[in-house]
Formats: structure tokens, C-alpha cells, sequence
């Protein structure tokens, strides 16, 4: 409970909630209710990613996958300089609220992310990294980014024991997952700063489905704060194999999907996202993209470019005006949101998303 408290309290005195960025908000939101192509107004959620290069091979992701091809991610594999994100966030710190971390590469191999974060913060505004917890070796690192003033952590930690860690983030290891979890903890403490909060999020796939017990007990062990599960996503971004997908497909309420081969979705699919109204990716070559999922993945909708097109801006320009028109009139036709429900939640919206808020609701109450 004071956690949330906190963090209302964060938000509002600690500067993240001005009169700007309320309005601006209130405006998409306006816009997204009328179903009208926002004007005059900037993303709430900026997505970013620091990294376009991964150190492990999920094979479900386009970093990852196939990479002893060159990988099925067409663009360049580099890292955001804290330059260009310099010009990237000036244009929107104003109005956004929130800069999520994110993307397609590994967040902690850019070696100015604390920097990044730094510069976020110093712009007052609310950020968190999802990392897959390799880079944070020891309390030095730990304590570097707790006093970045990162807001949140969250750690994907796919399993509970190496054999079924490994099976989807391959070249992965546990142990240095688990240490890096416990030095961020141990460096809050040891500075006794209340940020970051410490999420363990863990894809539901046959080989978690039954360790969900074992990773509330490692978080606790850890430090962590909370656990959050979310349905695996499947799309067939990254041209990967029907055995690959039927091998990590948990059918019935834990899944998105109704089977692993028609990928229909079992959240009914309306003509609408609240990405594209809300937010935007942008990748670490500035090419902006209309949600984290489709960051610079293979032939997937570009935007424009945050660093070149100053001054046509991707979040009102023709392509993402047009976008939005098809998201509302014929989403069934676009490849890659056919499936998706849009929402802003992490494990893909509709009823299940419903079950799993209850699910971890209830456990973090049950969890002492
Ligand atoms: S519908 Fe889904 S995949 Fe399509 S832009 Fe929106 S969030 Fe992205």
C-alpha cells in the first residue's frame, strides 16, 4: 500500500504531473475517444530503445532469432547516443510522461544508459527499463543505476532453474540473472533510496506455467518487489518455425491465442490500439515505429525518423495519420495487429489480462 502511495506521491509532488503534459494527455485521449488522428499534441509514452544488439538468442525475437544468419533484424544493430537522445527527448519532455526503456536489444549493453536515464530524470519524467538482468554484475554498477533515479526495474526471468530458464532465453544464465536482481536490491538499501521498484516478469510458457510458486519465492529471497505474469506473444514477426511456436504454446486461459497455428487471438479484436494514441517506439536509429512491438522488426511499419525528419514529426505525419486511419477502419488487414488488442497492458489485453491483474493482485496480498 505505500509503495502506491509513494508513488502518487511521486508523481504529482515530484514533478512528473505538470499542467502540460495533464492536458496533453487529456487531449490524446479526447482524440482517441473520437477516433480522430491526434493534432497539436505530442506521445505521453515515449518508447525507447538504448540497444539494437542482444547478448542472448530468444528465438521468438528478431535480435535473437536466427542471428548465425545475421538475424531476421534488417536495420543496424547499434546503440542510441546519449546525443542523439539528447535531441530525441528535447522535442518531447515537455509533454511526455513517461520514457519506458525498451526495445528489441538489450538495454544494459549501451554503455550510456545510466546517462540516458540521468538525462530522463533530470527532465522529471517517470522511466523504467526492462532488462534480461546480465550487465548488473556487481554493487558498483547496482548503485550507478539507483542513482541514475530510475523509477523502475523490471527483470524477464523466464523460469525458475537454468533448464527451464534456457529454453527460451538461450545463452542465458540464471545465476547472473539472480545476482543482478539481489545487487539492485542490496544498492537501494545500501544508499536507502526508494527507487527503483523491482519487478520479476516471467512469460507464461509450459515450462513456467508450473514454477510460478518458485519464482515468488526467488523474488522474495532476491529482494525483488513484485512478479508479474504475462502471455506469451507468438506473431510471426521473426519468420520463426511452427515447432518453435507450438513448443513454447500454453493453450486454454494462459494464452492469447485460441491454437498455435491460426494465432487467433482469444480477446475479441476491435479497430482500435491505444498505442498509436498514446505513445511511440523509437528505435535506436531514430526510426520510429507505432508501438514497442513493432521497434524496427523485420519489414514492420516505419514511421519516419525522430533524428532526421525534424521537422516532420512521425507522431502527426502522413504515414502515422494514415496508419491510425487503418487501425480504424480495417485492422484485420494489417498483418501485425490482426492478433492484437492494442491495449496498453503488457500481456496482450482482454480477459486474460483481467485474470492475471487479479492473479498477481492477490498473491502480492497473500505474499508474507
Ligand atoms: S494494434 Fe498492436 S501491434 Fe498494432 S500498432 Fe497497436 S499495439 Fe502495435
Amino acid at each position: 500500500m505505500f509503495r502506491y502511495i509513494r508513488l502518487v506521491y511521486k508523481l504529482t509532488v515530484g514533478g512528473v504531473f505538470t499542467r502540460k503534459r495533464i492536458l496533453n494527455l487529456l487531449r490524446n485521449g479526447v482524440y482517441y475517444v473520437l477516433n480522430i488522428p491526434p493534432k497539436h499534441t505530442y506521445p505521453s509514452l515515449l518508447i525507447v530503445e538504448p540497444s539494437g544488439v542482444c547478448n542472448l538468442r530468444c528465438p521468438l525475437c528478431p535480435t535473437g532469432a536466427k542471428f548465425s544468419d545475421g538475424g531476421t533484424l534488417t536495420r543496424k544493430r547499434g546503440q542510441l547516443s546519449l546525443a542523439n537522445f539528447k535531441k530525441i527527448l528535447d522535442k518531447y519532455e515537455e509533454h511526455a510522461l513517461i520514457c519506458a526503456f525498451i526495445g528489441y536489444g538489450e538495454p544494459f549493453i549501451n554503455p550510456d544508459l545510466c546517462e540516458l536515464i540521468a538525462y530522463a530524470k533530470k527532465k522529471k519524467l517517470y522511466t523504467q527499463v526492462v532488462t534480461n538482468g546480465h550487465f548488473i554484475a556487481d554493487q558498483e554498477i547496482a548503485v550507478k543505476v539507483v542513482k541514475s533515479g530510475l523509477d523502475s526495474i523490471v527483470f524477464s526471468v523466464d523460469g525458475a532453474d537454468q533448464k527451464s530458464y534456457e529454453q527460451y532465453r538461450v545463452r542465458g544464465d540464471l545465476e547472473r540473472v539472480k545476482s543482478s536482481i539481489s545487487n539492485m536490491a542490496s544498492a537501494r538499501k545500501l544508499i536507502d533510496a526508494e527507487n527503483p521498484t523491482i519487478e520479476i516478469r516471467t512469460i507464461l510458457t509450459p515450462y513456467t506455467l508450473p514454477q510460478r510458486e518458485e519464482l515468488f519465492s526467488m523474488s522474495k529471497k532476491l529482494g525483488a518487489d513484485k512478479v508479474f505474469f504475462k502471455t506469451i506473444n507468438l506473431e510471426n514477426r521473426v519468420n520463426s518455425d511452427q515447432e518453435t511456436k507450438n513448443r513454447f504454446y500454453l493453450g486454454g486461459v494462459f494464452s492469447r491465442y485460441i491454437d498455435s497455428v491460426s494465432l487467433k487471438s482469444r480477446n475479441k479484436i476491435k479497430n482500435e490500439c491505444q498505442y498509436i494514441w498514446f505513445s511511440i517506439g523509437i528505435a535506436s536509429d531514430g526510426m520510429a515505429a507505432p508501438c514497442g512491438y513493432m521497434i524496427g522488426a523485420p519489414g514492420l511499419m516505419e514511421l519516419g525518423n525522430e533524428l532526421e525528419d525534424i521537422n516532420n514529426p512521425s507522431w502527426t505525419n502522413a504515414t502515422t495519420n494514415s496508419f491510425r486511419r487503418k487501425i480504424l477502419s480495417e485492422k484485420s488487414s494489417i498483418e501485425e495487429c490482426k492478433n492484437c488488442t492494442g491495449k496498453l497492458s503488457a500481456e496482450g489485453g482482454g480477459p486474460p489480462s483481467m485474470l492475471f491483474r487479479i492473479y498477481n493482485l492477490l498473491r502480492l496480498m497473500t505474499r508474507n
